[in-house]
């Protein structure tokens, strides 16, 4: 196996993947250099055009025949949006006591040291209720195809591109630091033919962003293009 490790390149930029960037178990691998995350398991197979393997569909994710053409849904309700719930309650029931006893006193003082504090909980429930609302949808038309999010759509913006300008699908990792310690998602990006990338779709897990770049590949007809493959051949 230590062997076949040394020979995985990320399928974007054709660096050559670390072998603590490999994961034997799940099959993902991440670079170093790029942050792209992808299946290694198809760069193993000896043939030439090795089967890439199958993502079988996550939980959150189904398949819709809509009036535009063949939709897929995500779901944004998961297990972490009953935590976010529950910080949400704690930190806005402390915002209401903290108000409560500063209008009560009349402490103007204490109301204004709050008004940031306030603000963040506002912040939290608006997010809660779109953790336990949205659905982004992927729309396949033969001469588009759409992102949008429903039906909160503060921070998120409706795409729309034709199928013939994006090139490849790729995912990444993208970390961030908190005080709690690193947080991770997983991007889908496009590629498109002249040469920008856009970022797509957020997700919490790497099976489901690497579910969408399956998905929209093979609905786009995309070839998974591998640019270490491009460059040997
Ligand atoms: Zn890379």
């Amino acid at each position: 196996m230590l062997l076949i490790v040394m020979d995985v390149v990320c399928p974007r930029c054709a660096a050559p993947i670390e072998a603590e960037n490999v994961n034997l178990e799940s099959g993902l691998a991440k670079c170093g250099e790029c942050n792209a995350v992808f299946d290694f398991r198809q760069q193993l197979a000896g043939t030439p055009t090795p089967e890439r393997p199958e993502v079988e569909m996550p939980k959150p994710f189904s398949w819709q025949e809509t009036f535009d053409g063949l939709t897929l849904v995500y779901d944004w309700r998961s297990a972490s949006a009953y935590g976010l719930l529950f910080f949400c309650l704690l930190w806005n029931g402390f915002m209401a006591m903290w108000y409560g006893i500063a209008i009560h006193e009349q402490e103007w003082t204490m109301a204004a040291f709050g008004i940031i504090h306030l603000a963040v909980g506002l912040g939290l429930i608006y997010g809660t209720l779109a953790k336990f609302r949205n659905r982004t949808t992927i729309t396949f038309s033969p001469d588009k195809v759409t992102v949008q999010t429903r039906p909160m759509r503060l921070f998120t913006k409706d795409q729309a591109y034709e199928p013939r300008e994006i090139q490849q699908i790729f995912c990444e990792e993208k970390i961030t630091r908190t005080k709690n310690g690193v947080n991770r998602s997983y991007l889908v990006n496009a590629q498109l033919c002249g040469g920008e990338t856009k970022k797509l779709l957020k997700l919490e897990k790497p099976e489901q962003a690497l579910y969408i770049e399956q998905e929209m590949e093979r609905t786009l007809n995309i070839r998974d293009v591998r640019v270490a493959g491009e460059m040997t051949h």
